[in-house]
Parts: C-alpha cells; structure tokens; sequence
C-alpha cells in the first residue's frame, strides 16, 4: 500500500500521455492486451491524440467516455491509454466491426478517428504476412514460426507508433450524444442457480426472481463475431 498513488493511479500513463512517449505506451499496453501488434500500437496512438486533443484526463467515473466500434486488438489501445474501460461504463461499444474511436467529454465535445488501415496493412513485411496467415489465421506453424512471428510483429508495431497522423488517420471534432451516467441497481438472488443479479437483469418466474440463463430466454453476447442473440426455447 505504501507505494500506491492513491490519488491517481494513472499517473505514470498521463504522463507517458503528456510527453508524448509513445512507445512507452505501447510496452505497458502490452501488460494488458499481452502481445504487440500493429491494430492495438494504432489504439495506443489515436487515443493519445484524443485525448491530448481535448485535454481530458479519467479517473474512471465516465467524466470522459470512449466510444469504440470494434472489438478488435484496436480497443485495448483505447482503454488502457483512455482510462475508458468496459469495466468504469466509460466504454462505449457499437458492434460495428469498424476501425473507429471516438472520445467525449460528458459535455458532448468529442473528437473521432479512423484508422486508415490499409496504410498500416502497407508497413507489413511480405514475411510478416504469411507469418500470420500460417500462424494466426491458420492456428498452425512451429514453435519458431510463432516466435519469429512474434519479433516481427513487434517491430512493426513500434514502427507504426512513429507514422505521421495524418497518415493513418481521419480526425473530426465532433458532438456526442453522451448517455446518462450508469446508474447504481440492487441486487437480487436468482431463485434457480443462487448467483446475484442486477436488479434489472432479472426476470420474473412463478413470483420470483431469475437470471436470464436460468430463464431460457433469448440474451446478448459479446465474442469474436461480434454481439449475437443466444438462448431462447
Ligand atoms: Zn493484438
Ligand atoms: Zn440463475
């Protein structure tokens, strides 16, 4: 506890933020995303600029909220630079499938970027590419495919860091619909399975509360693909 800046324990990002030390960024970045690669270096990048655009700095309380329209490595730039997470309600996400941010204070002053993706595919190595068709999108290759793959892809994503904006990104101010800050619900026991529930998540069955799996009844669910509808009898 004693060496834990209570205060704000962004400190050490706002001030990467500040200096414009992106590439420390990136490294930290890494702590949370767990690899390098070119998408989540563009997430770090666009969200220093949004964020040193406006000027905003998050506690993680929604004074600033980060709109992000894909799920993609993009988003965990986002967060982890934004202080905007999935977490604090602070993230946004429109099932876009798109390479698009944008950051707002809860005035409605916003700033968009997309990523102009096609430039950064173009800093890729031929090698780089068939490493990664062989390796991620295949799921195969050796042991040493995945290492070569892996220094390859880190090189390419520090080397991105270093591209003009204006190269690989649209940026537009923009007004934001912000949502009303999330509200605080209680909770309830499920009466099937016995886990707590957020109080509007539960439905009603034979008088009593019940979660949504437990219901059988249709729900949304974030992976990969996207958000897709799950369940329902
Ligand atoms: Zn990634
Ligand atoms: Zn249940």
């Amino acid at each position: 506890m004693s060496n834990t800046n209570i205060d704000n324990p962004r400190q050490e990002i706002e001030e990467a933020i500040a200096s414009g030390d992106l590439s420390k960024l990136l490294r930290m970045n890494g702590m949370l995303h767990g690899h390098f690669c070119p998408f989540s270096a563009m997430g770090v990048k666009a969200a220093v600029r949004a964020v040193r655009e406006l000027g905003v700095r998050s506690t993680g309380m929604e004074e600033v909220v980060a709109i992000v329209e894909t799920n993609n490595c993009f988003s965990d730039g986002i967060q982890f630079v934004t202080g905007c997470s999935f977490g604090s309600n602070a993230l946004i996400y429109q099932d876009y499938g798109k390479t698009v941010f944008t950051l707002a204070r809860r005035s409605g002053d916003g700033v968009r970027i997309s990523v102009r993706a096609d430039r950064v595919s173009e800093e890729r190595s031929p090698q780089a590419t068939q490493l990664f068709e062989k390796v991620v999108i295949g799921r195969g290759g050796s042991e040493d495919d995945k290492k070569r793959l892996s220094k390859l892809w880190a090189e390419l994503s520090f080397r991105v860091l270093e591209l003009p904006d204006e190269e690989v990104f649209d940026i537009k101010r923009v007004a934001v619909d912000v949502p009303a800050y999330a509200r605080i619900f209680a909770s309830v026991r499920c009466s099937v399975c016995g886990e707590n529930i957020m109080e509007p998540r539960a439905r009603i069955k034979n008088g009593k509360p019940i979660c949504i799996p437990c219901s059988v009844q249709e729900y949304y669910q974030l992976t990969g693909d996207g958000i897709s509808v799950i369940g329902g009898s």
